[in-house]
């Protein structure tokens, strides 16, 4: 059989950058024999695929580096994890790698590379494995083959010069030379234990990335920093934005200035639902268990409900146990309470839809009231595991830009275009001006016939196609129920977030029983369409946190300009100003403090507010203000109308 690289040069000469084949869809490298059957296609190193080779083949170079450097020190496993690779090692005499030590290690990888020798694959008989690695003293090596099942093809890869070859057991693939890589940083040293249970002995993993170039591996380190120094929750500290505290865990406590930030996105969200015929509905926040029982939340969402417990249902309990009802008998006490607990105890809400469908089912509808969009800022709980829980990314209390849309069948296309128009608008003003759509479909496990599908992915599809948009199939990944239609956004740091949803549900219709009088006098089932442009808002206000940096525009800013004197004479023209542009509705503070005028501008910019107006003599005199924009630097001096009339159009959303 021939190898990958003999059917790639069969082709032509092999392009520099492949790194490995894929055959049949599988990843494999240039010495694997291949079917001749079998569909090779080229992997180049900047591909997902070629990006796992180079990282996994550079841990390879990072252990020999390792062992070369701390003799007797065994080795175990090193894969290519999401955005780099690791190897954990069992290191001789004990103790960890210092920061130095990593230094040293990148250095004699560097050495490995330059030599530029292949990586050679061979296939081992099991018993010659287990003898070789016994020889060498790696029994880790030895365990993992010995797990190894039956009839497998056991395979070694090496590289080096003759002299100094390094060997590891492995399945492959690897770069064709160690001269591929290069462009690598070791990140940082965890402890690790042995297959992961903390019986075993503890192991020393050494974290590390690694790119087919310099300038991508800086890029890289670059996005990293920029994304540390973004991080949602340091600005949120920093900006005295929000705070947790565990006697509320994993719920936000929004502070004066992120109040702001939030109120403001609720009132542009507002403004959009004018324009695009939306009407608002306040709904309760505890329900009548009876509620999920109709939705089947309390079926399938129950271990992310919390429950409410009143005073009077404990004084019920207590009674009916007082009157003998469990015939003292505690476990049916325990029993007999736990039962009413799930039976009577209130939910909270842990989503809007079903509140909405009680008010559409609380009178007859007609055909002509459709469709019809409602929408709901209430606040929803949900419980999540404290693993997942993240900042403002993960929270277990929020609101969402919620709305529902029921409408008929034949509403749905132009409701979804109708329902892009609005996304995209959002999504600019936000300054968000790239973001990908993917249209989920029906999923192996589902309720519903074929056809009704078809109909439903045609609708969702056609919507798109009709707002002019480029979307990707995302196969079998729709709810049980009904397709939807997910909108990723790219950040200031090209991450990808999936902000807003839209999806097709019959299937609450249904167990509401929700009915419209059609135009022929019968009685109809509506659809419902879930939809949110920017899902949870403080997810979103993360999100939007760290696109930003901190850096709000004029109109979410929670203060828009400081005022800064440069003597303390100033101090009532400062305060005269103050007056002038607060009457104007611009947030506005003066730091008329004895600080030094260096060290109020410091300050100010430490906050990040969009303009600083120094006040000096001159400006007193002519009633203006030496201005600095934070984002368009000095801007010199302002008369302060006009001063007031650029920031009173910039306090509008639309104004970018
Ligand atoms: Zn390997
Ligand atoms: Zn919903």
């Amino acid at each position: 059989m021939k190898t990958g690289r003999e059917i790639l040069a069969e082709r032509g000469p092999i392009d520099k950058d492949v790194v490995a084949v894929t055959v049949n869809g599988v990843l494999r490298d240039f010495h694997t024999p291949v079917d001749p059957t079998a569909t090779v296609k080229a992997v180049r190193a900047n591909e997902k695929l070629g990006l796992e080779v180079i990282r996994h083949s550079t841990a390879h170079v990072m252990a020999d580096a390792v062992q070369r450097l701390f003799p007797g020190t065994q080795v175990t496993i090193g894969p290519a994890i999401e955005d780099g690779f690791y190897y954990d090692f069992d290191k001789a005499g004990g103790g960890t790698f210092s920061e130095d030590d990593l230094a040293k290690i990148e250095a004699t990888m560097k050495g490995i590379t330059a030599e530029n020798t292949p990586f050679q694959r061979e296939v081992i008989g099991r018993k010659e494995a287990i003898d070789l690695f016994t020889k060498m003293g790696e029994k880790y090596k030895v365990d993992i083959i010995q797990r190894r099942p039956e009839g497998e093809t056991l395979t070694l890869y090496r590289h080096g010069k003759p002299e100094h070859q390094w060997v590891d057991f492995c399945a492959g693939p690897h770069v064709p030379s160690t001269g591929f890589l290069g462009a690598v940083k070791l990140t940082s040293v965890a402890g690790a234990y042995w297959r992961g249970d903390e019986r075993n002995p503890m192991l020393q993993r050494i974290y590390g990335t690694a790119f087919p170039t310099q300038k991508a591996l800086d890029a890289y380190l670059k996005q990293v920093e920029e994304a540390k120094a973004r991080d949602h929750r340091k600005v949120g500290k920093e900006l005295e934005l929000f705070h947790f505290d565990p006697i509320a865990p994993a719920m936000p406590f929004f502070l004066p200035k992120g109040a702001y930030v939030y109120n403001a996105m609720v009132s542009y969200v507002r403004e959009l639902y004018v324009k695009y015929g939306y009407e608002e509905v306040i709904t309760p926040q505890a329900f009548d268990p009876k509620l999920f029982r109709t939705s089947g939340h309390l079926g399938n969402y129950n271990e992310n409900m919390y429950r409410l417990w009143t005073e009077d249902m404990f004084e019920e309990v207590r009674a009916k146990i007082e009157a003998g009802k469990y015939d003292g008998d505690p476990n049916l006490a325990v029993k007999g309470v736990l039962d009413e607990l799930g039976q009577h105890a209130f939910g909270l809400k842990p989503m809007n839809c079903p509140s909405h469908c009680v008010i559409f089912g609380a009178r007859k509808r007609s055909y002509r009231e459709l469709p019809w969009r409602v929408a709901d800022f209430g606040r929803l709980h949900r419980y999540e595991r404290g693993g997942v829980v993240h900042g403002l990314a993960r929270v277990r209390s929020f609101c969402q830009d919620d709305a529902h849309i029921f409408c008929t069948v034949d509403q749905v296309a132009s409701e979804m275009a109708k329902f892009i128009a609005m996304i995209q608008e959002a999504y600019s003003t936000f300054g968000f001006e790239k973001f990908d759509v993917k249209l989920a479909t029906r999923p192996d496990k589902r309720i519903g016939s074929d056809e009704f599908w078809t109909i439903a992915e045609d609708a969702l599809s056609e919507g798109l196609k009709k707002a002019g948009l480029e979307f990707e199939i995302a196969e079998g990944e729709g709810a049980f129920y009904g397709p939807k239609v997910e909108f990723h956004v790219l950040d200031a740091l090209k991450r990808s977030w999936q902000l807003g949803t839209i999806q097709y549900d019959p299937n609450l219709p249904e167990r509401f029983d929700l009915e419209y009088t059609s135009n022929d006098g019968t009685a109809k089932r509506p659809v419902m369409l879930h939809r949110a442009v920017l899902g949870s808002l403080e997810r979103f206000f993360s999100v939007y946190l760290e696109h930003c940096g901190g850096n709000f525009p004029a109109w979410l800013a929670p203060e828009q300009v400081t005022i800064v004197t440069v003597h303390e004479d100033l101090n009532a023209y400062a305060t005269e100003v103050e007056q002038k542009l607060k009457a104007k509705g611009i947030r506005v503070t003066s730091d008329v403090s004895n600080d030094k005028l260096g060290a109020k501008i410091r300050n100010a910019r430490l906050q990040r507010v969009p303009y600083i107006a120094v006040v000096g003599q001159k400006e007193a005199q002519a009633q203006s203000l030496g201005v600095r924009s934070r984002d368009a630097g000095e801007l010199g001096a302002i008369a302060v109308d006009a001063f007031i009339e650029k920031l009173v159009a910039e306090s509008k959303p639309t104004h970018a």
